[in-house]
Parts: C-alpha cells; sequence; structure tokens
C-alpha cells in the first residue's frame, strides 16, 4: 500500500532563525543591539539536529522517506515568510513533496505572498491559524487569500481550527497568545460554500471540535480531514476512543476526504511512525477494506496533489 503524509512541517534555517528573532532581548537597546540567536543556536538549545540548508533538509526528508517507505509527503512552511525554503525543497524533489505555506492574513503583503507562492514558487496549499494570527475566517483579508487559492487549478485551502499548541514555541518559552474562538470549522464551512471548487483541509479531525468538522464536512463534499497528530483532542469529549472518531468520520465523511498525515517535524526524531502503526490498526480492527485504507494512506493525496515533474 502506498502512504503518503500530507501533514509534515519543514523545519527549515530560516523557520529556527525567525523564532531566534522572535525570542525577547530585553537588555538590547539602539546603542547595544543583542544579537538574536541564530538558527544554529536555537537548535542547539532544542537539542534537535541543524537543519544547515533547504537543501540539505529536503535531502534528508527524502532519505527519511525511503527508509520508512513513504511514498510522498506535504511540507508545511510553518511560519509566514517562509515559502522560498520549502519551494526550494519541492524543486528538488517534485515528484516526492508537495509544498504547503503559512499565511498571516493580517500581514501587509498576506496576499502576494500568497500569489507569488502559488504562481511562481510552485506551492499547492495555504494554510491558515485563525487562532494564531487573529484574524476571523468571515475577514475580507481571509477572503482575498482564498480567493487567489480558487483562481488558480489544483490549490487547496488547509485552515487549523480547534485547539493549537505549538511545541517548540512552547519549549523555547516563546508566547502564544492563541484566541482560540476563531478557529472554528463551521466558519470552514462558509468558505467551502463559498469556493466548491476549492478542497479544503481540516487537520487533526477539528483538534476538539469534532462535532462541527463532522457537521461541516457533512454539508460540504470540499472539505477533507486530516487525521494526524497524536490526537489527543479526543479527551474533550468524555469517552471518545480514536477508534470511535474514526468510525464516525467513516461514516459521516467517507474514506475518499481522510487524508493520512502524522504532523513529524523535527530531526533527528523524523517522520512518526507509531502515528501510522496506530491508525492503521485501527482501520484494520474497524473493518475497512483494503481499497478503503488505500484511500485514506495515500490515494487521495495522489487525487489532491497529483504528482509533478
Ligand atoms: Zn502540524
Amino acid at each position: 500500500m502506498i502512504i503518503n503524509d500530507v501533514h509534515c512541517h519543514f523545519f527549515s534555517p530560516q523557520f529556527f532563525a525567525t523564532l531566534g528573532r522572535q525570542r525577547a532581548t530585553p537588555e538590547a537597546d539602539s546603542r547595544n543591539p543583542a544579537r538574536p540567536p541564530s538558527a544554529s543556536d536555537i537548535c542547539r538549545e532544542l537539542n534537535w539536529d541543524d537543519p544547515v540548508s533547504p537543501e540539505a533538509l529536503a535531502h534528508r526528508w527524502i532519505a527519511e522517506l525511503d527508509a520508512q517507505g513513504v511514498t510522498r509527503a506535504a511540507l508545511m512552511a510553518s511560519l509566514p515568510g517562509d515559502e522560498e525554503s520549502v519551494a526550494a525543497a519541492v524543486a528538488r524533489h517534485p515528484a516526492r513533496l508537495v509544498g504547503f505555506f503559512m499565511v498571516d492574513p493580517s500581514a501587509a503583503d498576506a496576499t502576494e505572498r500568497t500569489r507569488h507562492a502559488i504562481t511562481e514558487l510552485g506551492l499547492r496549499t495555504v494554510c491558515l491559524f485563525p487562532a494564531m494570527h487573529h484574524v476571523p475566517l468571515a475577514d475580507e483579508r481571509v477572503g482575498r487569500i482564498v480567493e487567489i487559492a480558487a483562481s488558480q487549478p489544483g490549490i487547496a485551502v488547509f485552515i487549523h481550527c480547534g485547539a493549537l499548541s505549538v511545541g517548540v514555541r512552547t519549549k523555547l518559552g516563546l508566547p502564544s497568545r492563541f484566541d482560540f474562538r476563531l478557529g472554528n470549522p463551521l466558519e470552514v464551512a462558509r468558505l467551502a460554500v463559498k469556493y466548491p471548487s476549492v478542497p479544503f483541509i481540516i487537520p487533526h479531525f477539528g483538534a476538539g471540535m469534532f462535532r462541527e468538522a463532522l457537521m461541516a464536512a457533512d454539508m460540504c463534499g470540499n472539505i477533507h480531514f486530516d487525521t494526524s497528530s497524536s490526537n489527543s483532542w479526543i479527551r474533550y469529549t468524555p469517552g471518545l476512543t480514536l477508534d470511535a472518531a474514526f468510525k464516525a468520520a467513516l461514516s459521516v465523511v467517507g474514506p475518499s476526504r481522510l487524508l493520512f498525515g502524522t504532523d513529524s517535524s523535527f530531526f533527528p526524531r523524523g517522520w512518526q511512525k507509531g502515528i501510522y502503526d496506530t491508525q492503521k490498526q485501527i482501520l484494520d480492527m474497524c473493518g475497512v477494506s483494503a481499497e478503503d485504507a488505500a484511500l485514506i494512506f495515500g490515494r487521495n493525496f495522489d487525487r489532491l496533489f497529483p504528482a509533478a515533474g
């Protein structure tokens, strides 16, 4: 069976350098500017491997996917402004990697960046984190970005809903001032109704807003779920198990709109095989046919993101 992973993070040198700049340096002033920690400093502090360059990191990802038997993966630029890093990786391995990128709709250059990432850099999914960027999905700045995605064939929109924690920020003591009210799957449904040709991806089954995510996907045939991460949100619904969540998603959304993902990110940890093992076991236990499992683990990904090159 082909395994494609729709949810991996590309933690590039620029990603770590940006986190370094976000580090508060209270002792700095204009006459004595404190040098922000470099990407390498940040990696050393985290005890993670230094990605060195986008090309080297792309190479590492490909070696990891090969070692784990994963055919293709979506890699997300995980901070706004890091599109070029992922584009460099995808350009090297267009048959294996699909580029996703995060956009902050409140940024002055958000529409320009989105257009550039899609039309010039060949990235294929816009990622929105409304709770992080404090822009409601009904805001016209979001509308303008989705409009750009809709104007190009084959571009998807990923919208993080529900609970959100960014492990690397917590580890570095960086603030995470998220407004969780803003990530509601029913607001994704509003956009999905307006742009029926655009595939929308809600990660982690809605990350705690499972009922709303199911409602949204039931009403809108262009809403997909990704299955990534440990899905620890299930503890917000008393008694809910991941098996039961999969069963409900299969019965409401169906196997054609579930996309397997792990939420893998840094090295040396690499690709999170444990997530795959757990989900494979659950689908086997649920009696999902080999054909439906093949859709979830790989074919839906290939349908949404046909291999380039
Ligand atoms: Zn993620």
